[in-house]
């Protein structure tokens, strides 16, 4: 051994968990059919609230059950087909920036048609789950 096992002194992340266990991947909320999905399941325009996509610790698959590509859109459908959340509480979370606590332990199950997703993938623990844009130069004054 030519050095001695000592700590990374340039670790950007004092934390003693670390950051780089977890795969982080970008999903994007973009696509005409999750923009519209997305509309539909929050009962708003959700063009209008300025969401780039959201962070996830796993990449985007496809389903198996109907060629669906995995977003977004599952997770809100599968948080209010279950219950966990209110329509009005996530597009609080989201106005807000507010973390939304993932039930990791349940399945999430494609919007379109119900397959249950390959893995349970949540948020990471680091860095968040929303990624917002700037805003649309709407009126719009994120509180805080
Ligand atoms: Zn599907």
């Amino acid at each position: 051994m030519a050095s001695p096992p000592v700590q990374n002194p340039s670790s950007e992340y004092p934390n003693t968990n670390q950051p780089g266990d977890e795969e982080v991947h970008f999903w994007p909320t973009d696509s005409p059919e999750e923009q519209q999905n997305l509309s539909e399941l929050l009962q708003s325009d959700f063009g209008s609230l300025g969401v780039l996509g959201v962070n996830m610790n796993g990449p985007r698959v496809v389903c198996t059950g109907c060629g669906k590509l995995s977003g977004f859109d599952d997770v809100v459908s599968t948080a209010l087909k279950t219950g966990a959340h209110t329509v009005t509480y996530m597009v609080d979370a989201i106005r807000s920036g507010r973390f939304l606590p993932s039930n990791q332990h349940e399945n999430v199950y494609c919007y379109k048609c119900g397959e249950a997703w390959p893995k349970r993938w949540g948020w990471p623990r680091y860095g968040g789950w929303l990624v917002r844009g700037p805003d649309l130069g709407s009126d719009l004054q994120l509180a805080e």
